[in-house]
């Protein structure tokens, strides 16, 4: 009771502020010497960290110590801090009350660990759109091409799960981090559970944007990185079903993880506590999260949880509609920028936006609006390389290939007009140069 005490709830009411971001102040040079506030158009790479977030770690660093172990009071502290961010984390993406949270260092160390945990024989079933982190950890994934609208997906993964026998997993991202269209991950789940598959959502790019309800989109496992959603680097979770992953082989082996260890080494040193001996923990949170963990990030990742909440979606979603509108609304002003889709101009997304300018490599068009106005945007392939490639129309060219590669340009919370209205700027100058 103390203890839980002196660990500060969620606060339950909605609709205060929008938090301000730290480094909001930078400044950065610009070509000649002179500062500029820096405009971070690079959200989808990684977010900037929230003030409460900074504040949740401060409050936590000077009383801290070991997790799930120590008997003294700093001890159950931290302990009763991790656990209070399990269950902030279970709760902001609404799962259901038997689901398991286990937190990894990322998203792609999330889906590597279910790919690490599926049945023998599961079928895997994955979109060429997808992130590398959720196109790759799978051995042998049965690989569909980009649809060309919403329904097409739907229709695609009908029929790949058709006739599987045996466990099979369908994985799709709920918000692309090339052009931020939003997939329709719950007529997608419906398809899978028609089949009796499963679905895995990778949420990277959603949750920083959206609200996500496990529970009522009916899924089964959605994986996400802390620092997209305004916490530092470190942390991610998997959240979902509990079975798969209390079978499964531990994904590090180690303290924490093992329940008991029995047997003694022989005399002679031939045999130690073989595999017999050994007795892992079963629930899934304990089995599969083996070592130190990293507590603060995982107070960091919560506190952020606790924060877009307690702003409240509809302000946020609000203030991001405003913000992409505008974005959008000044690409399509420039002549020479093309924006990149996949499903059309009209598709709901997310604050992401990709583009194309004539005459310019991804990099160059990078490389000036750094240098010379201060703005930070992402260029390449953003580790979506046959997404990118479709998306341009573009043939295998290695990652080197500097002509299938776009400008990726992403906002949200601490995003000013400023920041936009100075990257439209600045294509308006380069595309008349
Ligand atoms: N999935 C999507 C959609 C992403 O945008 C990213 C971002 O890099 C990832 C997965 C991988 O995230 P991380 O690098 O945090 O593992």
């Amino acid at each position: 009771g103390a203890l839980r005490a002196a660990v500060p709830a969620a606060r339950p009411s909605a609709d205060r502020p929008i938090p301000a971001v730290l480094g909001a102040d930078l400044e950065v040079p610009v070509r000649g010497g002179r500062l500029v506030p820096y405009a971070n158009l690079d959200y989808a790479a990684s977010a900037p960290c929230l003030e409460p977030v900074g504040a949740a770690v401060a409050a936590a660093l000077p009383a801290y110590s070991s997790v799930h172990r120590g008997a003294g009071y700093a001890s159950q502290l931290t302990t009763a801090r991790y656990e209070q961010a399990r269950h902030t984390v279970r709760a902001f993406v609404g799962s259901r009350p038997d689901d398991v949270v286990i937190f990894t260092r990322n998203t792609t160390d999330a889906t590597n660990l279910l790919a690490r945990a599926l049945p023998e024989g599961t079928t895997v079933v994955v979109f060429d759109t997808e992130h590398h982190a959720s196109l790759l950890p799978w051995a042998d994934a049965v690989r569909l091409a980009p649809p060309a609208f919403p329904g097409e997906a739907v229709r695609a993964a009908d029929e790949a799960l058709t006739g599987i026998d045996g466990p099979a997993l369908l994985v799709v991202t709920a918000a692309s981090n090339v052009t931020g269209e939003l997939w329709p991950i719950a007529a997608l789940a419906h398809v899978a559970h028609r089949h009796g598959a499963r679905i895995l959502v990778d949420a990277a790019q959603l949750v920083p944007h959206r609200r996500l309800n496990l529970t009522a989109l009916d899924l089964d496992y959605v994986v996400f990185s802390g620092h997209k959603l305004y916490a530092p680097f470190g942390t991610g979770a998997l959240v979902g079903r509990a079975d798969w992953l209390a079978e499964a082989e531990p994904y590090l082996r180690g303290g924490g993880a093992v329940k008991a260890v029995n047997g003694e080494a022989d005399a002679d040193g031939t045999a130690g506590p073989g595999a017999a001996g050994i007795e892992w923990h079963d629930h899934p949170e304990a089995r599969h999260e083996a070592g130190t963990p990293n507590v603060l990030g995982a107070v960091a990742l919560a506190a952020a949880c606790d924060a877009l909440t307690a702003t409240g979606w509809s302000a946020l979603v609000r203030e991001e509609e405003r913000l992409i509108g505008r974005l959008r609304a000044g690409i399509a002003s420039v002549e020479g920028v093309h924006e990149l889709s996949l499903w059309g101009p009209d598709h709901p997304r997310v604050g992401i936006v990709s583009f194309v300018v004539d005459g310019f490599t991804a990099r160059e068009v990078a490389e000036a609006l750094s240098d010379e106005y201060g703005i930070g945007v992402r260029d390449g392939k953003f580790c979506a390389h046959p997404f990118v490639r479709h998306l341009l129309g573009a043939k295998d060219g290695g990652c080197d290939d500097l002509t299938a590669s776009a400008v990726r340009a992403s906002i949200g919370v601490g995003t000013t007009d400023e920041h936009i209205d100075r990257l439209i700027g600045a294509l308006k100058d380069l595309t008349a140069r």
